[in-house]
């Protein structure tokens, strides 16, 4: 046989050697080395062990065969990458700038093997026709203990180690004579770490795990035209991308669950893409109750091992639904039949850090490829998903109406402050949600209280010199926490500083120092003084720190345990409970007016998604918002519920200003721990940007280089980020405007070649963010 060579990417990160190192397959390896393959080669001048992918595999040397080097090893600690997730990974550096290694890694979330998990068992191997002399003779000799095994094990067989030390009572001793006496052997029996164990919610209230169908919920008209309607796509063999757009309550998960039923019973798998924050409680137990075991779930807080079981499971196709964040987007199913993602809108679909990538747009990827379809669900779907359903790149499907027989969308009051301050109101509630928050105690219904801020002031400072208490290492103002009790202190909600509050100002001297604005812990406290009788749960990072303590906190509020539920956006994000009937936004305009271009949208979302909460059950739910801004586009859609009219005027103000989705762009950052540096970097950058852009210009029409506008690239900053120090590192950003992406990608490609001449001894970091999800 002709010898074959590998191209193999090095697991070392690095840009200068991000490209492909080719390799000779020794004949020993013959057969076991594929695309995918995680192998150990000798690399660079000291022939040092690396590990590495292998990304293809021919029959032609790329270069001079006397010089290859032969690959060592199939590495026994690494995983295998399907051949279809390195395509999609060749993908996300290509659309997201990262180098290749990176870019394998973040479709491999498991990146190592975990040694597998095995049980000791106790298994009968006395032929049947002798048991019962056994157990005659046992009794005559008196072995209880013997007799005792032996009359579990003739009906169960194999009963594990532990059960039989444990419950049965039966010493190690007894067990080893039966050995000897061939009647049992110990055995090892391998097994998957089970991620439901702790949840007790586990078997239903019937005992079951997975239902009986009749019990099951019956889609209405409106989600059985959804379920239709996509289905016979899908059996025409025409995968698509579909925009689910349905109101809070509207039942949207049942859509998903039906749909994934048949796609399954089709012999597909489905991948189901929900925010952390949501995955632990009601949605995970939906599928459960549907799908039993076919389901599992992939979160942070699973360990490595559970991790990795669970991956495994999803490879082997011994689970058909994978439930998790982002990542769980790279689950190795064999035959990926659909990929949802719930609540589309929220941010935390784009990672945080580098391949900034978006969890929508790889998953219509890896959907195209692997010919699957993708649903796409929220009540406020991203202005980027409704604008391409708009133009017909997404086919999209409504269900305006609540699921549950007589529920109705919420009335909601928008309560302005500023009468409220006229009529000498101080209070952080208005008198109208105040009376509304009473009544719903007489009545032992329940409330939300939603304000979008920790803590319990937003910001301290002196009356008398109106010094603002700041952190030492950002340029941010301190957020006080528990003033007047034993746990007062400062806190920098950015990189965690925290101090003592001063008891006089640092500046004048004065005493009159107080804290501004509101946070939940004020919240919390007002509500409890002017309700002294309410019972009261606050529900934020600070309070849910404790492993558990979030689902407790959910539960016993679903439970009855509490009147009020004050929290952060923590408590607006899909959960569902009945009994509630009244949501009180403290203050809308918390958010509105934050430094990003996405602020009116988050705004809406969490105003929408709040007002949601509110009526559930069989009883009306009523919302107030509370607001100084009640004019403000994003809060009066919001109030009467219309995303369309949100919609419109959002995109009014994206398009004129060339905005995502109407224009592409691009943030170029840059950060370090060096002003200097950092600021000499973030121009460099701008220049080479402008000198590649005109030498592109020459060779084009000259009517373009005379119009100003660079062909239509616009060239933004480079200016300071929003918050410029963040933990002691300066921040500066470019931002790269262009209709067409491949333009922009083309700069960040320049610009990547040009950083690998930039002296590299600098901690400067320049990360590149393709249509950002925030302002920086
Ligand atoms: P969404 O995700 O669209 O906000 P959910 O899927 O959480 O809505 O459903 C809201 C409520 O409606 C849930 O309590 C669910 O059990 C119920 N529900 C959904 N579909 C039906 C149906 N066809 N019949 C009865 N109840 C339903
Ligand atoms: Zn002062
Ligand atoms: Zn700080």
């Amino acid at each position: 046989m002709s010898p074959r060579y590998a191209d193999i990417i090095i697991d070392i990160s690095h840009e200068a050697i991000d490209r492909t190192f080719q390799y000779r397959i020794p004949e020993s390896l013959e057969g076991q080395i594929h695309v995918g393959s995680s192998v150990s080669i000798p690399f660079g001048r000291g022939n040092k062990l690396r590990q590495g992918y292998v990304v293809g595999v021919s029959d032609k040397a790329s270069f001079d065969v006397t010089k290859m080097k032969d690959i060592q090893a199939v590495s026994d600690k690494g995983i295998a990458i399907e051949g279809s997730l390195i395509e999609l990974a060749a993908y996300i550096k290509d659309t997201y700038g990262s180098t290749m290694i990176n870019a394998l890694k973040t479709v491999m979330p498991i990146k190592e093997k975990v040694k597998g998990l095995t049980r000791r068992e106790v298994r009968l191997v006395l032929p049947k026709d002798e048991v019962m002399d056994k157990l005659a003779l046992y009794q005559r000799k008196n072995a209880k203990a013997k007799y005792r095994l032996l009359n579990e094990l003739k009906d169960e067989l194999v009963i594990p180690y532990n059960l039989v030390t444990g419950k049965l009572n039966i010493s190690s001793q007894t067990i080893a004579s039966m050995v000897k006496e061939n009647v049992i052997v110990l055995e090892e029996e391998g097994y998957y770490r089970d991620v439901f164990k702790n949840d007790s919610d586990a078997a239903d209230e019937n005992g079951l795990i997975s239902g009986v169908k009749e019990h099951f919920e019956q889609p209405n008209e409106e989600q059985q035209a959804v379920i239709s309607g996509i289905m016979n796509d899908y059996e025409k063999e025409d995968y698509g991308t579909y925009l689910l757009k349905g109101i809070t309550g509207s039942g949207k998960t049942l859509v998903y669950i039906e749909i994934i039923d048949r796609i399954i019973s089709m012999g597909r798998q489905a991948i189901v893409l929900i925010p952390e924050i949501a995955l632990t409680y009601q949605t995970v137990k939906r599928f459960r109750k549907r799908f039993g075991d076919k389901v599992t779930i992939m979160n942070s807080r699973l360990s490595k091992g559970e991790r990795y079981d669970q991956f495994e499971r999803a490879k082997r196709g011994e689970v058909s639904v994978i439930i998790g964040p982002r990542s769980a987007l790279f689950a190795p199913f064999p035959k990926l039949g659909l990929i949802v993602i719930d609540e589309e809108h929220e941010t935390t679909y784009k990672s945080d850090y580098p391949p900034k990538y978006h969890a929508r747009e790889v998953a219509v990827k890896r959907a195209q490829m692997s010919g699957a379809s993708v649903i796409l669900g929220s009540a406020t779907p991203s202005v980027e998903a409704y604008y391409k359903a708009m133009i017909g790149e997404y086919r999209m499907f409504t269900l305006s109406k609540r699921a549950v027989d007589n529920a109705k969308l919420s009335e909601v009051k928008v309560v302005d402050m500023r009468d409220e301050l006229k009529r000498g109101n101080r209070s952080i509630f208005s008198n109208h949600l105040k009376e509304c928050i009473s009544d719903r105690l007489a009545k032992g219904e329940q409330t939300m209280l939603f304000i979008n801020r920790r803590g319990y002031a937003g910001f301290v400072s002196c009356r008398s010199c109106g010094y603002v208490f700041t952190c030492p290492h950002c340029d941010v103002s301190l957020t006080e926490h528990y003033p007047g009790t034993s746990r007062e202190k400062l806190v920098c909600h950015y990189c965690g500083h925290e101090q003592k509050k001063p008891s006089v100002c640092p500046e004048c001297g004065s005493k009159y120092i107080a804290g501004f604005g509101v946070g939940t812990e004020k919240v919390e406290e007002q509500v409890k003084k002017l309700f002294p009788d309410a019972r009261v749960l606050r529900m934020d990072m600070d309070t849910t720190r404790k492993k558990d303590s979030h689902e407790r906190i959910l539960s016993d509020f679903a439970n009855g345990k509490a009147d009020i539920l004050v929290g952060t956006q923590m408590i607006v994000k899909g959960h569902d409970f009945s009994d509630v009937t009244l949501v009180g936004v403290i203050a809308a305009d918390t958010t509105l007016f934050d430094n990003d271009y996405r602020a009116s949208e988050k705004t809406f979302d969490l105003l929408t998604q709040a007002a949601g909460r509110a009526g559930r059950g069989s009883k009306t739910g009523e919302v107030v918002i509370q607001t100084y801004r009640p004019e403000h586009y994003c809060i009066e859609a919001a109030a009467a519920q219309d995303y369309d009219k949100f919609y419109e005027d959002e995109k009014a103000y994206r398009s004129i200003l060339m905005y995502p989705p109407f224009c592409h762009m691009m943030a170029v950052f840059v950060e370090s721990g060096n002003e200097e540096l950092t600021q000499e970097l973030t121009d460099r950058l701008y220049e080479r940007i402008m000198q590649s852009i005109n030498e592109n210009n020459q060779s084009e029409d000259e009517q373009q280089l005379n119009d100003g506008n660079v062909g239509s690239l616009r060239v933004i900053g480079p200016c300071e980020a929003g918050i410029y120090r963040l933990g002691d590192h300066y921040r500066r950003v470019i931002y790269a405007k262009h209709k067409d992406m491949q333009v922009l990608i083309g700069i960040k490609d320049d610009l990547e070649r040009y950083m690998e001449m930039w002296d590299k001894e600098t901690d400067c970091r320049v990360t590149f963010d393709i249509d950002p999800m925030k302002t920086y």
